[in-house]
């Protein structure tokens, strides 16, 4: 077997080091791993797809696959990195450890790791922090309006925070217990000092405060650019739904292959699933659909400690791919500094009393100062800002802390999701021949009874979802034979419907309509030692194929 060191996991590569390592891991397992262009970015950026199966148990599109991307945020890296990491797990573990066996066997893995190429560029390799795509959007006037523009103004390579005193109006305080720590003034306190908290950044067209806080000129959210109840005021969607050639490139990548039956959109951060349903009630979501959605994600929740949240936003991946093509899926939002910290997520997120904030601020700069050797947090440093005087620089690393983990806890997130991409893909249909009957029923005149089940926790259709939009084929079932033998009785491919996976045998009230096996029968006029073939096809299930021999083979069948 090929040697290859995998990636460690311990930094976040540049377009082209993500790009060398991807055609390495296919170099060192071409029986495993292929490595295609899936599009082009707004750049003129190769979007790499690496192809994972064991290509000795079948072709990639004929087994049921998982598709998962990351990065479609510029600066959600991790998942890049993530992606990276499943890739060298399963074809540097394949022929050593039984799970992944089973699942390169009979499964597909589609890895997109870094589907916003430029934007990711644009973050890992200057100061700027921008949300998706670096077309400029609505347009490049953004720049000019008046306001507290984010610049690196004092150019070590960041844009952090910047304090500023203000006695009168300052919404901010320091904390007497670690005067790092930034809380809000009590609606009784008084006397000072207090604080103003700005990004970083210089004041364009305005004379001195107040000001505004302005956006960057890269406006657009490409994560709301998928047509699923898109439309047009959606903040940062586009102009039209697919405008954007990323998202172009994902749409097209799923409708060309219609094998893919579950998804993972990785993000960061909060260290949860959203799931589906989206924008309605999930009583309105097929009831076996939801159980599905929400069971595979307790065996994610097992292997990543992230629970599972229903999500409202719109027009993004997981909502198309469910709404439109019956493709479970969810974006997954890896690493939460918080949870290390221990620090409640929903406190953080709604709390303004300032004891609390106090005591979560103290304890997030303890795990900055005893776990990520104070990297993760920048002390506060005065700087003499050209406009605004006298100010202090520093606060929270916003790529390697808040959005990102720092660098020597990568591993631990890309080590757990791709676990987590491993339970998912094990919970696809499996379309199996499971037993294959010759009996004689005259001189030359032999009846051939197949049985075909579906293997898998999931129906045959990935969905019921699917089978309400009609977005998969009926599965089918099909016997081939050789010249000089006679179909006497049945169709030589008949439609078998959708087989239901056993997650239906999970309703104690079994009210579901349907089988997991069915049984196709044909009668043929043949000789003894013809060989017949006997082909099951699904769509989302897989292909299973079974040679028959009409007597006298030299074996048992
Ligand atoms: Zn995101």
């Amino acid at each position: 077997m090929p040697e290859r060191i995998p990636f460690a996991c311990d930094r976040y590569l540049t377009y082209a080091e993500l790009a060398a390592e991807l055609h390495a891991i296919a170099a060192a397992y071409p029986h495993l791993a292929t490595v295609h262009s899936a599009g082009t970015s707004y750049e003129g950026r190769d979007i790499l797809a690496v192809t994972i199966t064991n290509e000795q148990t079948g072709a990639p599109e004929e087994k049921p696959a998982i598709y998962c991307d990351g990065n479609i945020h510029a600066g959600e890296v991790a998942p890049s990195m993530i992606l990276l990491h499943a890739a060298d797990y399963l074809t540097q573990r394949f022929g050593r450890d039984k799970e992944v066996d089973h699942l390169l066997n009979t499964r597909t893995f589609y890895l997109l790791p870094r589907v916003n190429p430029d934007g990711a560029e644009k973050y890992l390799t200057t100061p700027h922090l921008l949300r998706s795509s670096v077309r400029p959007y609505p347009d490049e006037s953004v720049s000019r309006m008046p306001g507290l523009h984010p610049v690196d103004i004092d150019g070590d390579g960041r844009i952090l925070t910047m304090r500023v005193r203000d006695d009168r109006r300052g919404a901010w305080k320091k904390s007497h217990r670690d005067p790092r720590a930034m809380i809000p003034r009590g609606p009784d306190e008084w006397e000072g000092p207090f604080y103003h908290l700005y990004r970083e950044g210089e004041l364009r067209n305005t004379e001195g405060e107040p000001f505004e806080e302005r956006p960057t000129q890269w406006g657009l959210d490409i994560n709301r650019n998928f047509p699923s109840n898109w439309h047009p005021e959606i903040e940062g969607g586009g102009p039209y739904p697919t405008s954007e050639p990323e998202v172009r490139a994902i749409v097209e990548f799923l409708v060309n292959h219609p094998n893919i039956g579950a998804l993972q959109a990785f993000h960061t951060h909060g260290g949860f699933y959203y799931r589906n349903p989206y924008q309605y009630p999930e009583e309105e979501m097929d009831a076996e659909d939801l159980q599905a959605t929400r069971q595979i994600a307790r065996t994610g929740e097992k292997v990543t400690g992230y629970t599972d949240e229903k999500s409202d936003n719109c027009c993004t991946l997981t909502e198309w791919a469910y709404e439109h093509h019956g493709i479970l899926g969810y974006t997954t939002e890896v690493w939460d500094r918080l949870t290390r910290a221990g620090v409640d997520r929903m406190e953080y997120r709604e709390s303004v009393d300032p004891e609390a904030r106090e005591e979560m601020e103290i304890k997030l700069l303890r795990w900055n100062d005893r776990r990520v050797g104070g990297r993760a947090f920048h002390d506060w440093r005065e700087f003499e800002h050209p406009q605004l005087g006298s100010v202090e620089l520093g606060g929270w690393d916003p790529k390697l802390s808040v959005q990102n983990p720092p660098e020597e806890l990568l591993h631990q997130e890309c080590y757990k999701n791709t676990r987590w991409i491993m339970k998912h893909a094990a919970a696809l249909p499996r379309l199996h021949i499971e037993d294959v009957q010759v009996t004689q029923e005259g001189a030359d005149v032999y009846r051939i009874a197949a049985r075909v089940g579906n293997a898998g926790y999931l129906p045959t259709s990935a969905s019921n979802k699917a089978r309400s939009l009609g977005v998969v084929e009926p599965d089918r079932v099909k016997l081939q034979i050789p010249d000089g033998v006679e179909m006497l009785y049945g169709d030589s491919e008949k439609e078998i419907d959708y087989l239901h996976g056993y997650i239906s045998g999970h309703d104690p009230r079994d009210t579901a309509t349907g089988e997991s096996c069915v049984q196709a029968e044909w009668v043929v006029r043949a000789r003894e030692g013809d060989v017949l073939t006997v082909r099951a096809t699904s769509d989302r299930g897989g292909r299973h194929s079974e040679d028959v021999c009409i007597a006298n083979c030299g074996d048992d069948r």
